[in-house]
C-alpha cells in the first residue's frame, strides 16, 4: 500500500524542522505537511508534482515560517485544527478535524486529531506512513512543558490513536529521525512512570 505513495523529506532550519512531501505516484498529486522556513527548497522539492494541500501540524513558529510564501507561490490551501488558526501567520483555507480523510490523486489521507503538545496538533496517516508532527518521537513523546501542553493529553493521543496502528507503521516526527509504532508501543508506561 505504501508503494502508492512517495515520501520525499529533508529538514531545514537551526531546529531541524522536518518538511515532509506525500506524492501520490500514479497521478504526482502532493501533499505538503508543515512549511518551516526556506521557501525556495521546498519549492524545489515540489516540483514535478501537483500539490494539492498544505497541512499544518500545529502552529508553532518554527514550523510555520515558509507557510506565507508556499502558500503564495502555489495558491494551495492551507489546513490547519481552528485552535491552530490564530497562531499561524495568516488564517487557514479550511479545518482539520479528527477523522477527516483528504483525497490526493488515487491516495488518501487520514486526520487525526492529537493534541497534548499544542491544543491542535494533528497527525496524518497514509498507508504506513505515519506524519506525528511533535506529537511522538523515538523514545517519547513531544515537550509538553509549555503554557498550552499537557502531558496527560499527549500520553492519551498517543494512547488511543497512534498507537492504535500496526506496528510496522513508520512514525515520522516533526524534527529527527523517524521511527515505528512497534519500537515505541512497549515504552509508553515508561514514559508514564518518568513524567515526560
Ligand atoms: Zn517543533
Amino acid at each position: 500500500m505504501s508503494d502508492a505513495v512517495e515520501l520525499k523529506q529533508f529538514s531545514v532550519g537551526d531546529w531541524n524542522n522536518n518538511v515532509y512531501i506525500l506524492v501520490d505516484r500514479a497521478t504526482g498529486a502532493s501533499v505538503l505537511i508543515d512549511a518551516p522556513t526556506d521557501a525556495a527548497r521546498i519549492m524545489e522539492a515540489l516540483e514535478g508534482t501537483n500539490p494539492v494541500y498544505i497541512l499544518m501540524t500545529h502552529a508553532d513558529r518554527d514550523h510555520v515560517g515558509a507557510l506565507d510564501e508556499v502558500r503564495q507561490a502555489t495558491g494551495v490551501p492551507v489546513g490547519a485544527h481552528p485552535t491552530e488558526a490564530d497562531r499561524l501567520p495568516s488564517p487557514p483555507d479550511f479545518e482539520l478535524q479528527e477523522g477527516q480523510t483528504l483525497q490526493f490523486g488515487n491516495s488518501e489521507l487520514r486526520v487525526m486529531h492529537t493534541p497534548g503538545h499544542s491544543p491542535g496538533g494533528m497527525s496524518f496517516v497514509t498507508g504506513d506512513i505515519l506524519i506525528a508532527g511533535d506529537t511522538l518521537f523515538p523514545g517519547g513523546p513531544g515537550n509538553t512543558k509549555r503554557p498550552d501542553g499537557s502531558f496527560d493529553t499527549i500520553v492519551e493521543s498517543i494512547r488511543s490513536k497512534l498507537f492504535t496502528l500496526p506496528d510496522e507503521t513508520r512514525v515520522y516526527p516533526g524534527h529527527g529521525d523517524p521511527t515505528t509504532i512497534g519500537t515505541e508501543r512497549p515504552h509508553l508506561q515508561e514514559w508514564i512512570d518518568r513524567g515526560w
